[in-house]
């Protein structure tokens, strides 16, 4: 096939946030994260963000440099009256915008100041600059105005202010409106959610799928003792995506296999109530070592009021025997330990399937009893710190519940 030139209409975006605090670490950058979003949401293409202090050659550069690599600019910060908010001031400079007072917006910000009966400062009058034959846009959170304007080579900048509150529905009402024209058409992602399989392992099986993505893209994502793969197609209506993502998606559920455990699902443990609910069964915990975290997982699944019990949490295995009023001795082997105690802890709380886990220093064990049948499971960690420890055996014990009522819907 002859290769034909493909023109290129698809505008770049770039999010520049300006201000020194950002780069300090002092702030968050939340602003960039909501931008990105909505971009994507618009189905717009973002390929580089910039963050840049409050300092007029450095912000010049890096205006200069995302003009050579994007068409739209979006800016955040720098808006203020004090002499380092500088952004409308570089910015149309490097657009070769000359500013002007406008009066309907500092009719606007003595408006906001008479209102609330304090004297307007000479320095908020530089936020009414516009730029020529530029637009401005709205700001009813604050005083400083956004304001939109155009480059001779087709460059479009739209200048917003910094504190999020202002920022967010100046974006949702004034600039998301006017991106929208220039929309490829949205993203659609789903999540396929993977446990007991590491992020390099799962993008091995996946591999001539990422590899070929264009539309769908995949992206495989490491999560806290999980993994997942994000499917996301561009398309114009709910109804084509769904007709590009179903094919992929079941391919990706299909080579995963078990692995997999759901598709934009909020959690395992919401998964697993579901499972629960549907067999009638009901859970009771017994942690030893972590918190009590298996069961702190439960809390915030609706469904997790019908399907848990009570649980236990303690130090140590010793200590869980006491509290269940188990008098034999526990087995040295400390996964035969937790089968022992998941089974008590459902005669104990009289529940059909009990969960016990342990962690003591590397060692992590577990067991799982459902209607009688236990299942049960150890290994040694790697050096990670608590927070692993706790995170991955609470994970090791879901999984193992997950699979036994798989089994058993089979
Ligand atoms: P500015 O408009 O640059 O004077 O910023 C005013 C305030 O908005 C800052 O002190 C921050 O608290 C907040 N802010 C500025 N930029 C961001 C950002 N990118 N993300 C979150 N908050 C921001
Ligand atoms: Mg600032």
């Amino acid at each position: 096939m002859r290769e034909t030139t493909i023109k290129v209409d698809r505008k770049r975006c770039e999010i520049l946030c300006v201000g020194t605090e950002l780069l300090l670490g002092d702030i968050l950058n939340t602003n960039a994260q909501y931008l990105a979003q909505g971009l994507s949401k618009l189905g717009l293409d973002l390929y580089v963000q910039t963050v840049v202090g409050d300092n007029e050659a450095r912000l010049e550069n890096a205006i200069h440099l995302a003009m050579t690599r994007a068409d739209i600019l979006l800016f955040t910060g720098g808006l203020g009256p004090t002499t380092d908010d500088i952004t409308k001031e570089v910015a149309a400079r490097c657009f070769h915008r000359e500013l002007y007072m406008d009066e309907d917006a500092l009719r606007e910000i003595q408006d906001f100041y008479a209102l609330t009966r304090r004297a307007m400062p000479v320095s908020n009058q530089k936020q009414a600059l516009m730029p020529r034959g530029g637009l401005l846009l709205k700001n009813p959170q604050g005083t400083a105005p956004g304001c939109m304007m155009t480059s001779d080579e087709g460059h479009l900048a739209f200048l917003m202010p910094g504190p999020p509150r202002e920022m967010r529905p100046m974006f949702d009402n004034e600039v998301a409106p006017i991106l929208a024209r220039y929309s490829n058409g949205g993203l659609y992602s789903k999540a396929v959610r993977v446990v007991s399989l590491g992020e390099s392992r799962m993008a091995e099986m996946l591999q001539d799928l990422i590899d070929a993505g264009t539309n769908p893209t995949l992206a495989p994502y490491a999560k806290d003792g999980e993994a997942m793969v994000r499917v996301t197609a561009r398309a114009s209506s709910k109804e084509e995506a769904k007709a590009i993502l179903d094919p992929v998606i079941n391919e990706v559920l299909q080579r995963l296999g078990r692995h997999a455990y759901g598709v934009d699902v909020p959690n395992l443990e919401s998964v697993i109530s579901e499972k629960l609910q549907q067999q009638g069964l009901t859970l009771s915990f017994a942690e030893a070592g972590t918190g009590g975290l298996a069961a702190q997982r439960f809390l915030s699944c609706e469904l997790a009021q019908s399907v848990c019990g009570p649980g236990l949490s303690a130090m140590t295995t010793g200590q869980l025997a006491c509290a269940l009023g188990l008098m034999d001795a526990l087995p040295e082997n400390t996964a035969e330990a937790c089968a022992l105690l998941s089974q008590h802890a459902c005669k104990h709380f009289g529940t059909t399937a009990g969960l016990c886990t342990l962690v003591s220093g590397q060692e992590l064990a577990c067991a799982v009893t459902v209607l009688g049948e236990t299942r049960q499971y150890a290994a040694r960690m790697p050096a990670r710190g608590a927070d692993y420890y706790r995170t991955q055996a609470s994970q090791a014990a879901l999984d193992m519940l997950r699979l036994m009522l798989m089994d058993r819907e089979a």
